[in-house]
Formats: C-alpha cells, sequence, structure tokens
C-alpha cells in the first residue's frame, strides 16, 4: 500500500504543451515543504502534452499521469482525476496557472481548521468584451435560477476527502462541479483572490463550449425553466381570455369590430413561438434524463503512468 500524501493537486491538461514547463517549476516552488501528489489528467490532447508529462512523472515520483480515450472537456478530466487522487485533502486546479498556486498555503490552513471545502474565489478575472459579458449574465441568471445557492466565482478548489468520495460516488453524467460541489454540503469557505492572465497559449473554451456547459448547468441545477413555462402558458391564456371578453363586451355594446389581419397573425407566431420554447425546454430535460439512463461511464481512462498495480 503507497503512503497517502497529505494533498493531491489534481489538473486537467488539454494541449498545453507550451506552458507545462512553467507549471512544472511553479508548482515544484509553490508546493516546497508540503506532502503532495500531482495528478495530471490528459484530456485527449493532440500535441505532445502527454509525453512531456510522461517525462516529467519519470523524474519526479510525486507526479502521476491519467489519460482519457479522447477529449471529453475540462470537468470530466477533473471527475477522473478525483477518482485516482489519494490525499487527504484534494485540491483541483487548471494548468494555465490563472488561478495562482501560491494560494495553497492558505487554502490548507482553512482545512486545517476545519473546512471541508476550501473555495478559491474570483474577485476579479482577465476575461474581457462579449465573453466578460456572458459570464456575467450568465451568473446573474444562474444565482436567480438555482434552486439552491452555489457560488459562480469559484475558480479553484480544496477539498477534503470525505467531500471527494461523495463527489466521485455521484452517479451523474452531466457534471457541473462547483453545482455539485455545493450540493454534497460540508462546511465551507471562500478565499478570495485575483484572476490572473493565462502563463501562456491560448483559452481551450471556445464560445459554443461555454454556451453548452452554461445550459447544462442550469438544466442540471434548475427546475425554473419548466415552471417559466407553465406561468407563460398561464399568462398566455389569461391574456386571450381578456381579449376575448373585451370582444364579447364590444360585440353586446353593439360596437363593430372589424376582424384584423394583424391580430390572428400576430398571437398565430406568438403562440407558435411561446409552444415551441415549452417543448424545447422540455426536450433539454428528456435530453438529460436520456443521458443518465444510458448508464455510459462518465469518462473512459486509456493509460495511468506510472502504471497501476492490479489488486
Ligand atoms: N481543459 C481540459 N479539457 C478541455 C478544455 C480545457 O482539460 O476540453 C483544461 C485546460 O487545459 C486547462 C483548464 O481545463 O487546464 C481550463 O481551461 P482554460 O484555461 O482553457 O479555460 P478558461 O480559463 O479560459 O476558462
Ligand atoms: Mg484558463
Amino acid at each position: 500500500m503507497k503512503q497517502i500524501p497529505e494533498l493531491s493537486v489534481v489538473i486537467p491538461v488539454y494541449n498545453e504543451e507550451e506552458i507545462l514547463g512553467v507549471i512544472f517549476a511553479r508548482l515544484e516552488k509553490a508546493l516546497a515543504g508540503i506532502d503532495y501528489e500531482l495528478v495530471f489528467v490528459n484530456d485527449g490532447s493532440k500535441d505532445r502534452t502527454a509525453e512531456l508529462i510522461e517525462a516529467y512523472c519519470r523524474k519526479d515520483p510525486r507526479a502521476r499521469l491519467i489519460e482519457l480515450s479522447r477529449n471529453f472537456g475540462q470537468y470530466f478530466a477533473v471527475s477522473a482525476g478525483l477518482s485516482r487522487a489519494r490525499g487527504k485533502a484534494v485540491l483541483t486546479m487548471d494548468a494555465d496557472l490563472q488561478d495562482p498556486p501560491e494560494l495553497v498555503a492558505e487554502l490548507l490552513k482553512k482545512w486545517k481548521e476545519g473546512y471541508q471545502v476550501v473555495i478559491g474565489a474570483r474577485k476579479t478575472r482577465p476575461e474581457r468584451g462579449l465573453k466578460k459579458l456572458g459570464l456575467q449574465l450568465f451568473n446573474k441568471l444562474f444565482i436567480w435560477l438555482c434552486d439552491f445557492p452555489i457560488p459562480v466565482r469559484g475558480g479553484f478548489a480544496l477539498m477534503d476527502r470525505m467531500v471527494v468520495d461523495q463527489l466521485v460516488a455521484l452517479p451523474e453524467k452531466h457534471r457541473y462541479l462547483p453545482g455539485l460541489r455545493s450540493w454534497v454540503g460540508f462546511k465551507q469557505t471562500e478565499v478570495w483572490y485575483d484572476r490572473e492572465e493565462r502563463v501562456g497559449g491560448e483559452t481551450k473554451w471556445s464560445i459554443y463550449k461555454l454556451t453548452a456547459y452554461a445550459l447544462d448547468a442550469i438544466f442540471s441545477f434548475s427546475h425554473k425553466p419548466l415552471q417559466l413555462t407553465w406561468v407563460s402558458g398561464l399568462v398566455v391564456s389569461a391574456l386571450c381570455f381578456l381579449y376575448g371578453l373585451s370582444l364579447l363586451v364590444l360585440r353586446l355594446l353593439h360596437i363593430a369590430v372589424v376582424p384584423g389581419f394583424t391580430t390572428v397573425a400576430v398571437s398565430l407566431f406568438f403562440l407558435g413561438g411561446v409552444q415551441l420554447i415549452a417543448i424545447g425546454i422540455l426536450g433539454e430535460y428528456l435530453a438529460r434524463v436520456y443521458d443518465e439512463v444510458k448508464q455510459r461511464p462518465t469518462f473512459i481512462i486509456k493509460r495511468e503512468f506510472p502504471p497501476v498495480e492490479k489488486a
């Protein structure tokens, strides 16, 4: 049986060959004096990421490589890493060092004080323009929609072994990790920091991926869209009823009403639109139910380095 390290650092990595050297050096410095292991999860990179990490693992036995069979996405990679991490506490962080590893000492301090989840919460973030606007809009909408409070400013997080075991045991295939992390409960706290620029390379999240992920977060953690379609149906019906009533009153008062094309056309398109939106929202939930029912594995691990000994 291998010795259990105090801290595991889980790092999802996707096509980051140009910055890996900087990451290794900075982590070594920031984690000096801590009993740690590094769990790199290669999320189907197409460049030399796996090769470089493997070479590093050969030099430093504290580092390990988990390779997924394809690109599953950051949160699946993190889930895979969590399932393989052995530490008494586990930190999840991005490979691009936007979340400074130097904060680890402070996070560990909180953990030792008895908090089981310590979230590194972003005071500021470097994104600008449309992306920043989108992220802010999502945060506001999500807080409003969500059935229970989820800190949307969370960047990286340190979790106690108990929390990690619970997260790993969750069978859900749609894994909005900040949400699941809140859902499992335990004693949680935040440490605030300023999010830095990437140390190099480009973001691996396209606007399309981000939007899909934002929708996933909403539909996985809120029933409000369903309730809203119900409410919109009610509002539209009430309006139609009032309109019908007013037409009746006009008729009784012998005021001639010329049947207008506009009314017919607008109500037709409006109702059609409302119905399509409602069906779309139903479909989003149904697709998620379907995904869960299929019971496919959440991720597939192709290879580990060093290879795990079979019991
Ligand atoms: N990442 C991943 N799989 C993906 C996309 C990203 O494992 O499909 C990793 C990436 O290598 C990085 C982290 O997830 O370590 C965060 O990605 P990125 O910095 O591109 O996201 P951003 O900070 O722009 O939101
Ligand atoms: Mg980043």
